[in-house]
């Protein structure tokens, strides 16, 4: 008998069909003797809506009350998986974050797991009751209703399966397993089998939406067995994030390719070449909740030097406003942005023991006459900044020249 926490996204639950088919596959791992912790998503679309039709009553809603009408849409879905298990004959119980009593700090919209009390659930489950739980929801210490933010019901399954120390969390979703990259932009690329804690938060941060990062975090760190799988198949091991790399296995030197097409850059150009200009220049932008990603300052001539940065693309007019705001201050000549760019990131433990992957990462690059603008680079991925109308040309032969269609030795 195992304790299993199983996660379903939005649309694993996006329609009544579709929660009778998630009541199914509970049910029969249920009747297998397993214990079973459900965490849902809202329907999918739903959360989206919610937010639109607050932004309709106000266009800054306060956070508390935004919460308020955003968590609902987990509680929807719980209710009704309960239903659909009890329709087979299968107890079943609902409960909303504040019933488990998840404990999140008081940020709203973006609340952080404090601690989850595993009571309740145990004593259902050990009556013999599936456990069916809202993902995304938590409660402050005031008892206030929170939430986690998009994409937070993977959390809530990995919190939830450390805190109850589940067997394995498996997060069901509409892919059947982590992929080397987008299949939409690469129809060749593969799942991956397993994939390192390590790769995967940097596959999470850098693009790829298959889990939430913290969610990554979180299993990383309380060392929950975490596997991705499909809710619309009915095989299939989908893919184990895994703590270390298996030092047995011929290790790919590159495991996936992840990218963002949202990125903007700016650039200010001929400021003064003295200490504390990037600070001068960034401050401010830190202040305003920016956060700014790749950094270039070039070689200073004359005196002055010119400092390149990107931002995420919906946070590039407040940046510029900002630096506009304060370009005489910093004494800057002139400030210029592109709000166009994309970034490309290959990702893969592999690259530490393996000299030459940025060398033949450029090359491919160049031989398609794409023009890297920014580049950075961490012990197990390199990104770089390219113009976002050669992004999915970038990813293809990129994809192709690591060798990642090709199946695993
Ligand atoms: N329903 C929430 C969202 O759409 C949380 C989740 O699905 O993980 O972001
Ligand atoms: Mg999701």
């Amino acid at each position: 008998m195992a304790l299993i926490v199983q996660k379903y996204g939005g649309t694993s639950v996006g329609n009544p069909e579709r929660i009778k088919n998630v009541a199914r596959r509970v049910a029969k791992s249920h009747a297998k003797g397993d214990q079973m912790v459900i965490v849902l998503s809202a329907m999918s679309g739903e959360t989206n809506r919610l937010i639109a039709l607050a932004k309709e009553i106000s266009p800054n809603p306060s956070p508390r009350e935004l919460d308020v009408v955003i968590s609902t849409g987990e509680q929807v879905t719980i209710g009704l998986l309960c239903m659909a298990l009890e329709e087979m004959g299968v107890k079943a119980r609902s409960y909303t974050g504040g019933q488990v009593r998840i404990l999140t700090d008081d940020s709203f919209t973006k609340a952080r797991i404090l601690d989850i009390d595993g009571e309740n659930i145990r004593r259902d489950l050990d009556g013999g009751a599936v456990v069916v739980v809202a993902g995304f929801q938590g409660v402050d210490e005031a008892g206030n209703i929170t939430t986690l933010g998009r994409g937070g019901s993977d959390t809530t399954g990995v919190a939830l399966a450390a805190a109850i120390k589940a067997d394995e969390c498996q997060i069901y979703t509409d892919v059947d397993g982590v992929y080397t990259t987008d299949p939409r932009v690469v129809p060749e690329a593969r799942k991956l089998d397993t994939i390192t804690f390590e790769e995967m938060l940097e596959m999470a941060s850098l693009g790829s939406k298959v889990l939430q990062i913290r969610s990554v975090e979180f299993a990383g760190k309380y060392k929950v067995k975490l596997r991705v799988l499909s809710s619309f198949q009915e095989e299939g091991e989908g893919t184990l994030i895994t703590v270390e790399e298996d030092k047995n296995m011929e290790q790919p030197i590159i495991s996936g390719i992840a990218f963002n097409r949202d990125e903007a850059k700016i650039t200010v150009l001929g400021v003064p070449d003295k200490p504390g200009i990037a600070y001068q220049i960034l401050g401010p932008v830190a202040d305003a909740n920016v956060d700014v990603d790749m950094i270039i300052q070039n070689v200073g001539h004359d005196g002055t030097t010119d400092f390149s940065f990107t931002v995420n693309r919906p946070d590039y007019d407040k940046a510029m406003k900002i630096l506009e705001g304060v370009q005489s201050h910093i004494g800057a000549r002139q400030i210029q942005g592109d709000r166009t760019m994309a970034k490309v990131s290959i990702v893969g433990v592999g690259m530490r023991s393996h000299p030459g992957v940025a060398s033949r990462m450029f090359r491919t690059l160049a031989e398609e006459g794409i023009n890297i603008q920014m580049i950075s680079t961490s012990e197990i991925k390199i990104s770089v900044a390219i113009d976002e109308k050669y992004l999915e040309l970038a990813v293809r032969v990129l994809h192709r020249a690591f060798g990642l269609d090709q199946a695993a030795a």
